[in-house]
């Protein structure tokens, strides 16, 4: 299973990501999860994104690249793994290609997460995120059991800095601009498959599973 989920941010991809990659028994690469464990650590790699994540910008394409090649190139990836925020533009879906032809393991599928404009609006600033597993909540209507504690291991709920109303209209204008991209250039490669990011999450992940499955074919 080497599969990829494309979609604006919001369109639920790493909540989906986090559970199919557990079923699946491969890796959840998440470059924005990966790029916020590096800025919390402080590491130089850290200190670079962060100036990017706080504004909503996209980080360099040559540091992600460079961030991805050494994780798909550690043991755990070689049963498959499942690509969440990534690639994010062409330079990277071509960074990517080369990586992979190089490992001998090729992209299956991409996976488009389809959800309207306003409603990313709505689940992005009403969103909030555990710390220590990430999972998502939504304050009106996924709300914790408890106010500000994950139900899933007790961690912390916080707002991502970048889930701010003005920085998440700009974040949705970058994927305009330069993810949205990558739709065509999956399409013409025969590799997208659409899914409708709308409704119950369990509806979604049986969509999403349906449309993997073909990566398995
Ligand atoms: P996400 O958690 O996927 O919404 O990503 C949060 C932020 O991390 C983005 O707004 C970017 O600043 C940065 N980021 C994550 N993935 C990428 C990527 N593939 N390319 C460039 N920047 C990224």
């Amino acid at each position: 299973m080497r599969v990829a989920f494309l979609g604006p941010p919001g369109a639920g991809k790493g909540t989906q990501a986090r559970e199919l990659a557990r079923e699946w028994g491969v890796p959840h690469v998440a470059t924005g999860d990966m790029l916020r464990e590096a800025a919390s650590a402080g590491t130089p790699l850290g200190r670079e994104a962060k100036a990017y994540m706080d504004t909503g910008a996209l980080v360099p394409d040559d540091v992600i690249i460079r961030m991805i090649a050494e994780r798909l190139r550690r043991p755990d990836a070689r049963k498959g793994f499942l690509l969440d925020g990534f690639p994010r533009t062409i330079a990277q879906a071509e960074g990517l290609e080369r990586l992979l032809e190089d490992l001998g393991q090729p992209l299956e599928r991409v996976v488009y997460f389809e959800v309207s404009e306003p409603e990313l609006l709505r689940r992005l600033t009403g969103r909030r995120v555990c710390r220590a597993c990430q999972t998502a909540f939504h304050m009106v209507s996924a709300p914790p059991r408890s106010p500000g504690v994950c139900d899933r291991c007790g961690g912390e709920l916080y707002q991502r800095e970048d889930d701010s109303e003005a920085t998440v209209r700009h974040r949705l204008g970058v994927y305009a601009r330069q993810t949205a991209p990558l739709l065509d250039w999956y399409r013409g490669r025969g590799m997208l498959v659409s899914v409708p990011g709308e409704g119950p999450i369990e509806t979604i992940r049986g969509a999403v599973r349906g449309a993997a499955a073909g990566a398995r074919a």
